[in-house]
């Protein structure tokens, strides 16, 4: 064993193994990978070994497909077979609900380059004659889906990174891991330490441990998962020969049940509701190649249903259950990434569907450690997005609730209920009581909407318009024409301060900074000009500014922050989180009510549009910013948590001659749609370009020479590919969502219409080979135009909804350059629900496009 290399991978699972192979592949071939046993002794000897590209992320399932893709390089590479059986797979709607559901996901499918197929319950039983199909309304086929060997797969991998000089220990339990001033790693194995620079803890069911060896609690719990496998049946041996194919896999929503042939009978596997943790607090360090003892009661529901749905299967044999853990963040995809707070510290665990995943999970890790950016868009599997509010117990309950729901429904109006009241602000009771429905926003309790008094404050969940749209509308009305008051403690707050601090902002942010006493809105772009953040920053005082951005973002920035910070000293971040709360008040009275709680003026000249102040209101400290995300005239108010409730009773007293009202998150987000205002994550990502992302005005190429400045300069110079656009549509009784393709009539060819995925640093396209130059900056995902007759995909929506104020449906979303500014009727249409709705770009936004309301 070496006694130093530049990469120590923990954990010869499928995902350490991929890891390996990526990260010498890209030319770190001085690595090493130690496995406590043999290879596979995690969960991934197990496993069932079924692969698919769907996934709820769109980033996630361009990953996958990578995956997929992968197999034959590395068989080809290793000499070793992963056994694979590419059969395709449907997926089952029983209820026009699950139908719309698999509308939308098939409609996602269109700018994604996937070629599922809505297809009949008869058709489906084509493929799959052991069901019954009049249980079902309809299906989804999708042709990349199968199985594989998953030992064999394991092994692919590790051949084919040793093949490029990566060395594997096995037998050799890493006991510790402690790291030097020099920010490197001495890994304590029981053969002895290592020294490395960087560390990857892909550690599967012991990823938890290997966490707590450097003060880290990930959240990540094992389930006990169970599949059965039938004696061999003469149906499925006759349905082989006749039609010389494979049975194809099954995943039915209803029985929450997946099945597909295995050998000559049929594996079936369930995700249950009374589904059970494994080891939730400590995994013991004996356990290794075993099965845990099956529970057939616990599955005997799934059972119930699956044999109603599958009659052919209840009359086989059971030959054995299999009962195995395996590990699940929240929201069931994978902690890929640096670890905030730490130095080297790599993650790539809670992967839980390791033959899916595990190959862009792996491609996009070494890309982060090699280039020092991941090359993809990989929010929804970044070890960054869980805050520190999600414990072990916290945890528990979520992958519960998660694993029970893994083929359920989530409506765009649902609130999961696990593990919630978990963060609330001193308001919650108030709002309670003030009838409104709560919301969890990066583990924070924030009101939705406000329910009429009488009646309960509840959601009935649907794709469709639903309970909320009556109060919203009034909750938007007499905000825009009075006042309104509603709880913005969900924002992230910094305060970035020292001598350097103004040079550091410049350095990380696209705008100038503000004089003191001023704001400016600014993007933050990343080396390849892509959008990274977007923030309010304020000059508080000298050398001290204060920012406020996306909630759910705060340790993927606070990440960017300290990577970028000067090792002098001469910066301090600070991060509030919940020790500074907020109240936002906007709307033509709003001056009227902080003016009656205020000893200072804050008339139109002393107080201007985008001024900040420090002042008492209500007789409680605080920072006012004169800036609302309505696009009113408003304030953001912010506070200690202990004067929250003076403030608030102090606005709704004041307030209450001008007829204030609560308003919440879905009437702030409905208000900012008819300004055209972005949301991060939805129409600001990593994907985009700030031209793009149609923020010309707030890139000031000129300033100084800021982080992206070339690639930025590089894209007004060349011209937006795409640009960000907002429609107003032509629906009925259900509004975008978001992911819906945008489709429009066009003579001319646009040719190949692609969401950008991956960017920026040399990477592997979705057949295994490097991508470089122009295509590289394109995306790997080559998303073909589909014509339709004339009509041709031309884009996707990002984000939409309903805008009360002006009563019209609106949506977000990204369109080729060229047709970001034809305001035509008759252009474009958008797919909501399986139906394409006329829609027409509203460049300037329909609520106040002058702006003059925000500055009087
Ligand atoms: C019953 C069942 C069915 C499944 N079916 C499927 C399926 O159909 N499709 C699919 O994609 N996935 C399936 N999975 C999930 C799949 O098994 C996992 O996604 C995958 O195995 C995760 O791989 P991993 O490498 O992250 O973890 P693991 O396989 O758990 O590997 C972790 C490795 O790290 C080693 N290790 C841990 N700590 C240390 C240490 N301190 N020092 C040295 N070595 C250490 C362990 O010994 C182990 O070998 C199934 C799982 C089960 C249980």
């Amino acid at each position: 064993m070496k006694s130093h290399v530049k990469a120590v991978v923990i954990g010869g699972g499928v995902v350490g193994c991929s890891v390996l192979y990526h990260l010498a592949k890209a030319g770190w071939t001085d690595i090493m990978l130690i496995e406590r046993s043999e290879l596979t002794s995690g969960s991934s000897w197990h496993a069932a070994g079924g692969f698919h590209t769907l996934n709820g992320d769109p980033n996630v399932a361009k990953l996958q497909a990578y995956t997929v893709q992968l197999y034959k390089e590395i068989e080809e590479i290793s000499g070793q077979s992963c056994s694979l059986h590419l059969t395709g797979g449907v997926m089952m709607a029983d209820t026009p609900e699950r139908m719309d559901f698999l509308r939308l996901a098939h409609a996602k499918g269109r700018y994604l380059g996937m070629d599922t197929e809505l297809i009949t319950p008869s058709e489906a039983k084509a493929m799959f004659p052991l069901m019954d199909e009049k249980n079902f309304v309809g299906a989804m086929w999708d042709p990349v889906e199968g199985h594989l060997d998953p030992s064999g797969t394991t092994i692919a991998y590790s051949k084919a990174a040793k093949k490029l000089g990566a060395e594997i220990v096995l037998r050799n339990r890493v006991v510790d891991l402690t790291q030097q001033p020099d920010g490197t790693w001495n890994v304590v194995t029981e053969q002895g330490t290592v020294h490395a620079e960087h560390v990857v803890n892909c550690g599967g069911l012991w990823a938890r441990e290997i966490g707590r060896m450097v003060g880290v609690e990930l959240p990540v719990l094992a389930m006990e998962h169970m599949y059965l496998l039938t004696e061999p049946m003469p149906e499925v041996e006759e349905f082989n020969k006749s039609t010389g194919r494979e049975m194809i896999g099954v995943l039915d929503f209803k029985g929450e049940i997946y099945t597909r042939q295995e050998r000559n009978g049929i594996l079936l596997g369930t995700y249950e509701k009374a589904c059970k943790p494994w080891s939730p607090v400590n995994t013991p360090w004996d356990f290794g190649h075993e099965l845990l003892q099956p529970d057939i009661d616990r599955i005997a529901p799934s059972l119930e249903i699956g044999f109603k749905h599958f009659p052919g299967i209840e009359k086989a044999g059971i030959k054995q259950i299999i009962n195995g853990p395996f590990t699940f963040a929240l929201d069931g995809n994978p902690l890929v990434g640096p670890v905030q707070g730490l130095t080297n510290f790599w993650c790539a665990c809670a992967v839980m569907a390791g033959f899916s995943q595990g190959g862009g999970v792996g491609l996009a890790l070494s890309n982060w450690m090699v280039h020092g950016d991941p090359g993809f868009d990989v929010w929804g599997m970044d070890v960054a997005r869980f805050g520190e509010w999600a414990t072990l117990r916290y945890t528990n309950a979520k992958v519960r609730e998660n694993y029970s729901r893994r083929f359920s429904i989530r409506f765009p109006n649902e609130e999961l209920p696990a593990a919630r009241p978990a963060q609330t602000t001193p308001l919650y009771d108030t709002m309670l009581a003030n009838n409104a429905v709560m919301g969890d926003s990066w583990g924070l309790e924030t009101p939705l909407w406000f329910a009429p008094k009488g009646s309960e404050p509840k959601d009935i969940v649907s794709f469709h318009r639903s309970n909320d749209f009556g109060p919203i509308g009034e909750e938007v009305r007499a905000t825009r024409e009075k006042v309104g008051v509603t709880e913005i403690a969900n924002f992230a707050k910094y305060e970035v301060s020292g001598p350097g601090a103004e040079d550091f902002l410049n350095r990380l942010m696209t705008n100038r900074m503000p004089k003191t006493g001023r704001i400016v809105l600014t993007p933050m772009v990343n080396e390849f000009g892509k959008l990274i953040g977007d923030f309010t920053i304020a000059k508080t005082g000298e050398d001290r500014f204060m920012i406020w951005g996306s909630s759910a973002a705060q340790k993927y920035h606070m990440r960017w922050f300290e990577k970028h910070l000067p090792k002098d000293g001469s910066v301090r971040i600070h991060r509030f989180d919940q020790t500074l709360v907020g109240l936002s008040i906007a709307g033509p009275k709003s001056r009227d009510v902080l003016q009656k709680l205020v000893d200072v003026d804050v008339s139109t000249k002393a107080f201007r549009f985008m001024d900040f102040r420090e002042m008492a209101v209500g007789g409680a400290p605080c920072m006012v910013n004169r800036i609302t995300y309505t696009g009113d005239l408003g304030y953001e108010i912010w506070m200690a948590p202990a004067y929250q409730r003076l403030v608030y009773k102090a606005i709704k007293d004041a307030g209450a001659e001008f007829g204030i009202v609560d308003f919440g998150m879905r009437a702030l987000l409905s208000m900012r749609l008819e300004k055209n205002f972005p949301t991060w994550f939805r129409e600001l990502r990593p994907i985009y370009g700030p031209f793009e992302g149609s923020m010309d005005r707030f890139i000031k190429l000129e300033k100084n020479d800021f982080i992206g400045r070339e690639a930025s300069a590089k894209e007004q110079a060349d011209g937006p590919k795409l640009r960000r656009v907002s429609f107003i549509v032509d629906a009925i009784d259900a509004d975008v969502m978001g992911d819906e393709p945008i489709w429009a009539k066009v003579s001319k060819d646009y040719g190949t219409v692609e969401k950008p995925h991956g960017y920026g640093a040399p990477r592997f396209d979705t057949a295994g080979k490097e991508v470089r130059g122009s295509k590289a900056a394109e995306g790997a995902s080559a998303v073909r135009g589909i014509v339709d007759g004339e009509w041709r995909v031309v884009g996707w929506v990002t984000s939409g909804g309903y805008a009360h104020y002006v009563q019209k449906s609106m949506a977000q979303g990204y369109v080729p350059a060229a047709l970001a500014e034809d305001e035509s009727a008759g252009l474009f249409e958008i797919e909501i629900l399986g139906h394409r709705r006329p829609a027409r770009i509203n460049v300037e936004p329909p609520f106040d496009p002058s702006g003059e309301k925000m500055r009087t």
